[in-house]
């Protein structure tokens, strides 16, 4: 066993990553860096880097995407301190919560579901992929965090995004998607914070059960929502097979197909194993959470 991780997670960790356990608990033992997304419809990257060096904050970049920066020398606070914060030109953002919008690649005209927006992370992301040309769809069940989420994208000034706040279970069929990223409530197993005193009354076991159900019941009603031909990109910020790839399996009929994300679009990132070929698990260190992407199509 180890210190701050709840046994049972230990456990189920053992027998499913038996090889990568040791990175794992490094990952959960690292104090991640900050990062964040340039808001290209407010500004370009050219100008955040200027703006970054004149206040002495050193960065870094990410190799598989230009609009993401690292930053080495200060904390979360001093850079909210910025007015490249305040206005919106930037946002902060974990480097795995950004790969799901660029695996949905969302293009100008297209119709767009985030099933579960909140706090707008990759709603605001999608809406500057498309260069705010999708027209998107945010639900959100929760009201406090639905209007988060409206403060987000009006901060960001986000255009065509229409926020619902609604149990997405219960959307009307009569909509349907081109394109939908369901990025599901989880336990949140990828991005553990063991220095939590509280972590065991937290992260417990029926949590786990909890959210498994609630990722099958969206996801299913997903695969309904989608057009014929169209995709959908399920995500979590847990590294547990069943809410992950038991999940996928858990929905997929003769109608629909694994779509397998392309290896050369996150070059360098590290993964831990999975067993549906062509999804994608990020082990958590001290850059990345741990997270998980699986793109499935409907054809028919
Ligand atoms: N995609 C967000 C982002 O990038 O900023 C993070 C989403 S967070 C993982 C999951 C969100 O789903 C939470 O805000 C939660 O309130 C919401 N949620 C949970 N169950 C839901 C449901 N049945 N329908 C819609 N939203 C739901």
């Amino acid at each position: 066993m180890e210190k701050g991780i709840p046994n049972f997670l230990y456990s189920k960790l053992e027998v499913l990553y038996n090889n990568e356990l040791n990175s794992i608990i490094s990952g959960y033992n690292s104090k991640r860096k900050v990062t964040f997304r340039v808001n290209t419809s407010k500004t370009t990257v050219l100008e955040i880097e200027e703006i970054l060096k004149s206040n002495d904050i050193d960065f870094s970049l990410v190799p598989w995407y230009s609009e993401a920066l690292i930053i080495e020398n200060v904390c979360e606070e001093d850079i909210k301190k910025l007015s490249i914060y305040e206005n919106g030109e930037i946002y902060l953002q974990s480097l795995s919560s950004m790969m799901p919008a660029l695996v949905v690649n969302p293009l100008d005209g297209e119709s767009i579901l985030d099933m579960a927006a909140s706090p707008g992370g990759k709603t605001t992301q999608m809406a500057n992929l498309s260069n705010n040309m999708a027209l998107i769809m945010a639900c959100e069940k929760n009201k406090i965090r639905a209007d988060r989420l409206k403060y987000n994208i009006e901060k960001q000034g986000s255009k065509r995004i229409n926020v619902v706040v609604s149990d997405a279970r219960k959307l009307d069929e009569f909509f349907s998607f081109d394109k939908i990223l369901l990025d599901a409530p989880c336990s949140g197993s990828g991005t553990l914070n063991i220095s939590d005193s509280k972590i065991c009354e937290v992260f417990t076991e029926e949590l786990v059960s909890r959210s498994v159900k609630v990722q099958k019941e969206l996801l299913s009603k997903a695969i309904s929502l989608l057009k014929v031909g169209g995709e959908l990109v399920y995500s979590t910020c847990s590294i547990l097979k069943e809410e992950n790839e038991e999940v996928v399996n858990s929905v997929l009929t003769s109608g629909l197909e694994i779509v397998p994300i392309d290896e050369n679009l996150f070059d360098g990132i590290p993964l831990l194993p999975v067993s549906i070929d062509g999804t994608i698990c990020v082990c958590p260190t001290k850059l990345y959470e741990g997270f998980y992407i699986a793109k499935i199509r409907k054809i028919k």
